[in-house]
């Protein structure tokens, strides 16, 4: 099967989800964003998210194991998929090697990585700003925001090496309007996935 599966990456507060919802529309994809559906447990007081939140609200990453296992039952409820956009997903190296095995068996596997580029400064504004009404913890707390940038730096960035080793990552700039940098993903998949 010929499916365009995107791993849309970058640190929190990059504009992952504000890129996913417009990325989704234009190509007909199925969004896979795993704090959306942690957060959508957290809601429904399910045992996925009370177990979940505690790990939230302390920006440490929920465990590989859990996080892994939701994502491949959330990605099954959708088999005639055209292609995903991997959203907050995967994390960790380990993650990462899970997915591959995971698309392999549905003989598919990841097109890209984009990875939307910001830097520290500008995160910590947007994800205070975000705080403000999104009603969202983690968001609310400048020592929390610091530690999810941190987790960010040193359990995330490896997932980058992961793709670059397969020749799949490219960075875009994720400065300036939101339409400007679709307009730079936009061109990325027209060159990479053609
Ligand atoms: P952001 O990228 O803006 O921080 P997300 O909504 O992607 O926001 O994630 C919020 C929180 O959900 C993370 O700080 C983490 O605790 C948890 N989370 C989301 N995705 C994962 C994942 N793939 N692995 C582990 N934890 C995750």
């Amino acid at each position: 099967m010929n499916m365009l599966n995107i791993v849309l990456f970058g640190p929190p507060g990059a504009g992952k989800g504000t890129q996913s919802a417009k990325l989704i529309e234009k190509y007909q994809l199925v969004h896979l964003s795993t704090g959306d559906i942690f957060r959508a447990n957290i809601k429904g007081g399910t045992e996925l998210g009370n177990l979940a939140k505690s790990f939230m609200d302390q920006g440490q990453l929920v465990p590989d194991e859990v996080t892994i296992r939701m994502l491949e039952s959330e990605a099954d409820k959708s088999p005639d998929a055209k292609g995903y956009i991997f959203d907050g997903f995967p994390r960790t190296p380990a993650q990462a090697k899970a997915l591959d095995n995971f698309l392999a068996t549905k003989n598919t596997s990841i097109t890209m990585m984009l990875a939307l580029e910001v830097e520290e400064e500008e995160l910590k504004k947007r994800l205070l700003l975000r705080g403000q009404d999104s009603g969202r913890p983690d968001d609310k707390d400048p020592a929390i925001i610091q530690k999810r940038i941190d987790v960010y730096r040193n359990e995330t960035e490896p997932v980058r090496d992961y793709y670059q080793a397969q020749n799949k990552y490219t960075g875009i700039d994720g400065i300036g309007s939101i339409d400007d940098i679709f307009s730079r993903l936009c061109d990325a998949i027209r060159s990479i996935a053609n």
